[in-house]
């Protein structure tokens, strides 16, 4: 079992992702909603700036992560990692 929770999720996940049938934006839907819940958790006056760190945190994931993938081209698919 890993330690990183963002690995953990992806064990979960690995076998659906690379299902030949695997519905992505399905999946995303529901790894979303887990996001929905966690900020249900907080009070509703911290709901605002959590929405916010969450899309930050998105936004700046996406353009390291293709800038990772750029970066290795040609080197053969590996999966982004920690
Ligand atoms: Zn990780």
């Amino acid at each position: 079992m890993s330690e990183c929770i963002h690995c953990e999720i992806h064990d979960v996940l690995e076998s659906r992702l690379e299902a030949e049938d695997a519905n992505i934006a399905e999946i995303a839907a529901k790894v979303t909603e887990v996001l929905a819940d966690i900020i249900l958790m907080v009070p509703p006056a911290d709901r605002g700036m959590l929405i916010a760190d969450i899309l930050a945190n998105l936004g700046q994931f996406v353009l390291e992560k293709n800038e990772e993938a750029m970066e290795q081209a040609g080197a053969g698919p590996r999966r982004l990692g920690h």
